[in-house]
C-alpha cells in the first residue's frame, strides 16, 4: 500500500463509520478495521475527524493569463485544497476569454502539471459549429453570460437555439449566468433582470431540451420557475454561500458587491430554505478573486474558495443542514451534474480524492492568511464551527490543515477516463 489513512470517522455509503482507507495507484484499494489493515509507506491519521469525499466546485475563476495579478493556476488551486475542494471547474471569462478550441487548449495546456487539485475547464461558445471539437477538446461544459456577452457572441433566440441543440446533440451542459441587463435599474441588477432571464432560458429549453444549470441562483422568484419547471425539464441549479447567508438588511457597501448582487432577507432565507430541503442543487463557491484596488473600483465577487466548505459545515453545527445534504450540495450533485467519472465516493476502485474536517474546531475567517490572492470576503472577521484538517487529491496528501505539502498533483479533468 502506499498510503493508509487511519482514526477516521469515514462517510461511506451515507453513515459515518470507523473505517481505515488503504490507498493505492492514487485509488482507494481497500477500507478495513483496525485489525485487518496492511503496511503502508505513509500514514496519515485523520484524529478522529471527519473523512468525506473531497468537495467539488462546479463555478471557480481560477483567471491567470492577464489576470495573473489577481489569482493564478499557482494560487487559485493552492486556496482550492486549503478549502478541502479536490475538483473545480474553472469559468472561461479570462482575457483572453475561453470561446474557441484553441484558446481552450492553450488554457489547459498552461494549467498542466502547475495545478494543486483538479480541474475542468468550460468554454464559452461563439459559435454553435465549435461545440463538437470542444467536446472533443474536454470542454467540461458550456458558460453563457446573457448580459455580458463576449466579442462577437450573438446571444438572439436564434443563435441561443441553434448553440442549446448542438450542446444537447453532444449530451453537455450549459451554465447560465441568468441577468436580462434590458432590466437593470441604471447600474442596479434587479430582482426583475435575474427573473427575466430565468423565464427565457427555460423556455428555450422547452423548445431544445437542452440541459440546463443556472449559476447564483438570488431570487425566490427566479428560483421557483425553476423548480416548477423541474419536472419537465433537465434543468439544476446552485446558489453561493453568500447568497445563502448574508442579506441587504444586514450589510450594505460597495465591498459587498457581487453580481447578482446580495438581495434583501426574504429572498436570502428562501435560498437558504431551498438548500437545506433540495430544490437547489448545490452550493458553489463562484470564487472571485480582485485585487485590493479593483475591488476599491467595484470589480463585482469575492475569494470563496477556502471559506464555503467551513461555512456550510458551521450550518451543520447549527443543525441548520444534514451532513447527508452536505454530501450532496458539496460532492456528489456536482459530480454527476457535470458528469466527472470516478470521483465522489468513499469505495474501493475509486480514486482517492478526500477531505478530513473537524467539525467542532471553531475559526475566525482571516482574509489575510488565504492563499488566494483575492483578499476580500464578506465574511471577513466572522467566527465559524468548522475547519478544513487535511486534503487528499488524486492519492496524495497536499495540504495538512495548515501547510501546501505537495506539488503538482491536480489533474486536467478529461469526459473520459478509465476506471
Ligand atoms: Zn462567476
Amino acid at each position: 500500500m502506499d498510503v493508509n489513512i487511519i482514526n477516521g470517522r469515514v462517510w461511506i455509503n451515507g453513515n459515518l463509520e470507523e473505517a481505515n482507507i488503504s490507498i493505492n495507484n492514487g485509488k482507494i484499494s481497500k477500507l478495513t478495521n483496525k485489525e485487518n489493515i496492511q503496511e503502508a509507506d505513509e500514514t496519515i491519521d485523520a484524529k478522529e475527524n471527519i473523512v468525506f469525499p473531497g468537495f467539488v466546485d462546479v463555478h471557480t475563476h481560477l483567471r491567470d493569463s492577464e489576470f495573473s495579478y489577481k489569482e493564478d493556476f499557482d494560487s487559485g488551486t493552492k486556496a482550492a485544497i486549503a478549502g478541502g475542494f479536490t475538483t473545480i471547474l474553472d469559468m472561461p471569462n479570462t482575457n483572453p476569454p475561453i470561446t474557441n478550441v484553441a484558446e481552450l487548449n492553450n488554457r489547459q495546456k498552461r494549467a498542466n502539471n502547475n495545478i494543486f487539485c483538479n480541474v475542468g475547464f468550460y468554454c464559452s461558445p461563439v459559435n454553435a459549429n465549435d461545440i463538437n471539437e470542444l467536446k472533443i477538446s474536454n470542454a467540461i461544459g458550456y458558460k453563457i453570460y446573457l448580459h455580458k456577452p463576449f466579442p462577437d457572441q450573438d446571444l438572439s433566440d436564434k443563435n441561443l437555439i441553434e448553440i442549446m441543440y448542438k450542446i444537447k446533440e453532444n449530451n453537455g451542459i450549459l451554465a447560465i449566468h441568468a441577468e436580462d441587463h434590458n432590466w437593470f435599474d441604471g447600474i442596479i441588477h434587479t430582482n426583475e433582470a435575474e427573473i427575466k432571464a430565468i423565464k427565457r432560458i427555460t423556455d428555450l429549453a422547452k423548445l431544445t431540451k437542452c440541459k440546463i444549470h443556472f449559476v447564483h441562483v438570488s431570487t425566490k422568484e427566479g428560483l421557483g420557475i425553476i423548480k416548477q419547471n423541474k419536472k419537465e425539464l433537465d434543468v439544476s441549479c446552485e446558489a453561493t454561500p453568500h447568497h445563502t447567508i448574508l442579506n441587504t438588511d444586514k450589510i450594505k457597501g460597495r465591498e459587498y458587491y457581487c453580481e447578482p448582487p446580495l438581495r434583501d432577507k426574504e429572498n436570502q432565507e428562501s435560498i437558504l430554505n431551498s438548500i437545506i430541503e433540495g430544490d437547489i442543487d448545490m452550493i458553489a463557491t463562484d470564487h472571485a478573486p480582485h485585487s485590493i484596488q479593483d475591488k476599491k473600483e467595484g470589480k463585482p465577487g469575492f475569494s470563496g474558495l477556502e471559506i464555503t466548505a467551513p461555512l456550510i459545515i458551521d450550518l451543520y453545527k447549527k443543525d441548520k443542514i444534514t451532513l447527508k445534504r452536505i454530501y450532496e450540495i458539496l460532492v456528489w450533485n456536482p459530480i454527476m451534474r457535470f458528469g466527472i467519472k470516478n470521483r465522489g465516493k468513499i469505495k474501493e476502485g475509486y480514486i482517492a480524492d478526500l477531505v478530513v474536517f473537524d467539525e467542532n474546531k471553531e475559526q475566525i475567517i482571516n482574509v489575510n492568511k488565504f492563499f488566494s490572492k483575492g483578499k476580500n470576503s464578506p465574511f471577513d472577521g466572522m467566527k465559524i464551527t468548522g475547519s478544513i484538517t487535511k486534503t487528499i487529491v488524486n492519492g496524495k496528501m497536499v495540504f495538512d490543515g495548515k501547510n501546501i505539502i505537495n506539488s503538482g498533483m491536480g489533474k486536467v479533468l478529461q469526459n473520459q477516463l478509465d476506471f
